[in-house]
């Protein structure tokens, strides 16, 4: 096996972060039990924090960004991968403590990969990624509250960005009636595409909350949190759900009890990072099954690695729209 690779590095100069794809060899791998020849990897919302720091995503440097891999077994010493396998790989400390996706290869533990269904590419498995595995996430979460199709409308905020991409797909698979909320009314017809069965303007979500207001859909998926999942919440029907997957507006959360004492209301947290193997698996089982992949080459653009570091910016001014995979070969 060549000893050299491309990789996309952060460094850090005292407050000074930079980023450059550079050459590494197999002695600057991390270590672990597997080797990956990483074929895929992808940019979530995450990554773009890591690679332009505005986020506090990297806690060792220098590091190899990238929170998601998918590849061939090169080298293993876990007996449950064989040299060949296809794996992926969402989270576990992956861009954050330990090397990432964003390089030829990569050094990790047989404990966190998890073996791709045979209909899965690696290109595929890259456009769900941990935006899609997440969405998968939270369609579970919903269904665990018993949420059924014939309950009444589903919300998905953040819908033209990655989790909430899939999220419609997904949901519009399964019969839901998927409200789409977006910042983009010129993506009405991608969301459309996708299964919304209608597509409201985000700005209603951002109004001040009230502690509760006119019920309108019986769940949702929310990447955006703060004011939005605060309204989201306060027009959710009567013993609903909302599925709390993120923060692309913000940490807080501006609500009240509400919801919750009033209308039996529930929140749901979506945890993709140290999610347990078991409930990965089936997230992956179900997403080989239940997304249709015309749906997923709708919503993915593929781009080289060079190209992750302006990507990153674009992701985080909600510029990108669907999913992004990274040839990293
Ligand atoms: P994307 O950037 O692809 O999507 C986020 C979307 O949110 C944007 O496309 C935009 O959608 C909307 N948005 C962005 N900024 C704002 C704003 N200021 N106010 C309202 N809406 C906004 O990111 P991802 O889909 O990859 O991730 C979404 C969120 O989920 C992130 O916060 C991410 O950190 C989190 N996440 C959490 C995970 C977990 O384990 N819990 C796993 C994966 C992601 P539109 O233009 O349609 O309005």
């Amino acid at each position: 096996m060549a000893d050299k690779f491309r990789a996309l590095l952060v460094t850090k100069d005292g407050n000074r972060q930079s980023v450059a794809v550079t050459e590494l060899t197999d002695a600057d791998l991390m270590e672990g039990d597997v080797t990956v020849a990483v074929e895929h990897s992808t940019v979530n919302y995450k990554d773009g924090l890591a690679i332009t720091g505005k986020g506090p995503i990297i806690r060792k440097f220098p590091l190899i960004p990238g929170i998601d891999l998918a590849g061939r077994v090169l080298r293993s010493e876990d007996s449950r991968f064989q040299v060949g396998d296809r794996v992926v790989l969402n989270g576990y400390g992956l861009g954050e403590a330990h090397h990432g996706g964003y390089a030829e290869r990569a050094q990790v533990r047989g404990d966190w990969l998890i073996r791709l269904p045979e209909n899965i590419s690696t290109a595929n498995a890259m456009a769900i990624g941990t935006a899609g595995y997440t969405a998968m996430l939270a369609v579970m979460a919903l269904e665990r509250h018993g949420i059924k199709p014939d309950g009444g409308a589903i919300l998905v905020t953040g819908a033209a960005g990655g989790v909430g991409s899939v999220a419609v797909a997904l949901l519009a698979k399964h019969g839901y009636q998927v409200i789409a909320s977006t910042g983009r009314p010129q993506e009405a017809d991608y969301l459309k595409t996708l299964g919304a069965a209608e597509v409201i303007d985000r700005a209603q979500l951002t109004v001040p909350p009230k502690p509760l207001a006119k019920e309108r859909w019986a769940g949702g998926i929310d990447s955006v949190g703060s004011t939005t999942l605060a309204n989201a919440l306060s027009m959710t029907k009567y013993g609903g759900a909302i599925a709390a997957c993120g923060l692309a507006a913000g940490m807080d959360l501006p609500s009240s009890v509400a919801p919750f004492i009033l209308r039996g209301v529930s929140l749901l947290g979506i945890d993709s990072v140290q999610c347990p193997q078991n409930r990965r698996q089936e997230a992956w089982r179900r997403l080989d099954f239940d997304l249709d992949r015309g749906k997923l080459e709708a919503i993915t653009t593929q781009i080289g690695l060079a190209e992750v570091i302006g990507t990153a910016e674009s992701i985080l001014d909600g510029k990108v729209r669907g999913r992004i995979v990274v040839k990293v070969q």
